[in-house]
């Protein structure tokens, strides 16, 4: 289930040493070396997968079932006031490791180190476009 060449399996193996946050048979969770804000985790799986569209759905209940834990461990070491969990899938989505991974990213205030860039375009999709692309969405469910 390893997959050569990618870091983060070095890492579950102990081949590329890694501040560990916490491992079972399932997932492994450990400090990003680019620490967005202090105490943002890695949640990775052990099966390698490269992102979010090849994970068996098996392998996403394993690896989000232990996000909650990990969460309020950095909530009550830290008391952030606030976290965003992020996930990339893909490049041009800013996946830059390609084995599947959340994001935990305590949040401090403002100029904490992390944003966010939404632009939304509500205003662009009427109600009917909104139920449009659901049924799109919808149909293509597998
Ligand atoms: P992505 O950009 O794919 O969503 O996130 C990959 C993350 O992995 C980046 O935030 C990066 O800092 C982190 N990272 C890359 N290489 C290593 C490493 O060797 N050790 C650790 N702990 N984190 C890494
Ligand atoms: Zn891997």
């Amino acid at each position: 289930m390893k997959h050569e060449d990618c870091i983060f399996c070095k890492i579950i193996d102990g081949e590329i040493p890694s501040a560990k946050v916490y491992e079972d048979d399932h997932v492994y969770a450990f400090l990003d070396i680019s620490q967005v804000t202090k105490g943002h985790t890695l949640i990775i799986p052990k099966t390698h997968t490269k992102n979010i569209y090849e994970t068996p759905a098996a392998v996403a209940s394993e690896l989000f079932a232990r996000v909650p834990a990990i969460s309020n461990a950095i909530k009550k070491t830290y008391k952030p006031i606030g976290m965003n969990l992020l996930n990339n899938n893909e490049a041009p989505a800013d996946q830059s490791v390609f084995h599947l991974h959340i994001h935990l990213i305590p949040r401090y205030g403002e100029n904490d180190g992390y944003s966010s860039n939404w632009i939304t375009h509500g205003d662009d999709y009427t109600s009917d476009d909104l139920q449009q692309i659901a049924k799109d969405i919808s149909n293509a469910i597998e």
